[in-house]
């Protein structure tokens, strides 16, 4: 293939370019079977968000009806790096700055909510899926980042009692085998989960509480009438009661006021073979997950189920085909561990965030059409959360109350969806970084 970068010596012959996690859990397409006409709660979307809903209505007693346009789960429910955090892309200091002190709290309380409600849910529900709490090494991309680091996690510590612990450039090695940074933090209690297992959990449990998941069908207008919210889909038009819009990254432009506050961007992942148990352990020797510290984030985990080391960046940039993507992020294994450059990969994959321009997450609804979105790479605790609120918000509940529906959903003159600025932001973003070196 013409421009195309070899695979020779950076990728296995049999190299996937699908999701890791697909090994264990592949979305598949089920046999259509006729819409419903008319159901209590039409769901679009059927990652964490649109799951997590699911579950909790069709457990109410609602009459549940899922519809995604791909196979159930397809979307970055099975995609993304499996790190189950409670840090948002703005500090606990910045929310506080901008929403005052009482609401800046709430936010990271809720986000705290969040982390420890899908440990419990996944205790709850029994869901196997690999789930470990080894914590998170947040890698110093200079000193100056070192410094800001501490300062941005003592607020975290003070108010929220979450704890962490500073670690020199000197002992680096004790966390992450790499020269490349200046020291970091421990966040000793931050999880990991294999995303793909977490979700077919998902989706089993809310198939069982009698949810109908309609995958391979396509929303293309959701309008409230008098008798009900209208979704007209390529296979026909169904009425609901209440509908949620749990789209994400996916969120058609069709859907044009939420199209106009959501910015999808393009997010790059990768496996390699397997490693010695040596080599894992030089790599990361604590298992702990691993970002570093730029607000384009290059990140490390071990695999929860085999000795692979799984790890992307560069997001929020087009990368061409897949063999392009592959052969960008050896680059990163290379430049981070040189000792492992000749690790070869078995999967290279991408999927779909959705970002905000206030990056922060939103929930909310009117005229009975919900929607629960913007999740800036914290979708597995805010959007099993956000299922779980809209859910509420739906039965008219007190539980259905979020610190995050209370800010304005902000969205730009002449933006209908297409982010064609991000690679500037991103460039933007990169050389802010590098200033702060
Ligand atoms: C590579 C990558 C790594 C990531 N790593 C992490 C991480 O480590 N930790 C973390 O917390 N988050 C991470 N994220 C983000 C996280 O995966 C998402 O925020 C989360 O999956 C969002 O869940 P969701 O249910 O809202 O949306 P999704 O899981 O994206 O599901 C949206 C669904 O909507 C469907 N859809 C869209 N339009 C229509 C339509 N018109 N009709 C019918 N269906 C439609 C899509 O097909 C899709 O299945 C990562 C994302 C990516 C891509």
């Amino acid at each position: 293939m013409k421009g195309t970068p070899p695979m020779d010596g950076i990728a296995l012959p049999s190299i996937k370019f699908e999701p890791y996690w697909w090994d264990a859990a592949r979305p598949v397409l089920q046999p259509a079977t006729s819409l419903p006409p008319r159901v209590d709660v039409a769901v679009v979307g059927s990652g964490f968000t649109g799951m997590r809903a699911a579950l909790e209505l069709a457990r109410a007693g609602r009459s549940v009806l899922v519809l995604d346009q791909d196979a159930a789960g397809s979307g970055a429910a099975r995609r993304n790096a499996g790190y189950l955090g409670r840090v948002l892309k703005h500090s606990l200091t910045t929310l506080m700055k901008k929403h005052g002190e009482a609401q800046g709290i709430a936010m990271y309380r809720e986000l705290g909510d969040a982390f420890t409600g899908v440990i419990e849910l996944i205790e709850r529900e029994r869901i196997d899926c690999h789930f470990t709490r080894h914590g998170r090494f947040i890698a110093a991309t200079s000193t100056k980042h070192y410094d800001a680091l501490a300062i941005d996690l003592e607020p975290m510590r003070g108010h929220l009692g979450y704890p962490f612990e500073m670690v020199p450039r000197a002992e680096q090695r004790r966390e992450f085998g790499s020269d490349l940074y200046h020291g970091g933090a421990i966040i000793p209690d931050l999880a990991a989960i294999h995303s793909g297992l977490y979700h077919q959990g998902l989706t089993e449990r809310a198939k069982a509480a009698g949810a109908v998941i309609s995958d391979g069908t396509a929303v293309t207008a959701v309008t409230p009438e008098p008798d009900g919210v209208h979704l007209v889909t390529d296979r026909g038009t169904v009425v609901a009661r209440d509908a949620i819009i749990a789209t994400n990254g996916y969120t058609p432009r069709g859907l044009s006021w939420l199209a106009k506050r959501v910015i999808p961007f393009q997010a790059y992942m990768a496996a390699t073979e397997e490693l010695s148990e040596a080599q894992l352990r030089d790599a990361i020797p604590n298992l702990r997950t691993m970002i570093d510290s730029n607000t384009n984030i290059d990140f490390f985990r071990p695999a929860p189920d085999s000795r692979r080391l799984l790890f992307g960046g560069g997001t929020g940039v087009p990368r061409g085909d897949a063999t392009e993507i592959a052969a960008f992020l050896h680059g990163i294994l290379r430049r981070v561990f040189p000792q492992l450059s000749t690790v070869k990969l078995s999967h290279a994959w991408t999927g779909y965030c959705a970002g905000t321009f206030d990056m922060m997450p939103h929930i909310g609804g009117r005229d009975h059409v919900w929607y629960g979105l913007g999740y800036n790479f914290a979708g597995i605790p805010m959007g099993t959360h956000f299922g779980a609120k809209l859910a509420a918000m739906i039965e008219g509940k007190a539980e259905g109350r979020s610190a995050f529906a209370e800010t304005p959903f902000p969205t730009l003159p002449f933006y209908s969806g297409d982010p064609w600025f991000l690679p500037l932001a991103m460039r933007y973003f990169d050389w802010k970084d590098r200033k702060a070196s």
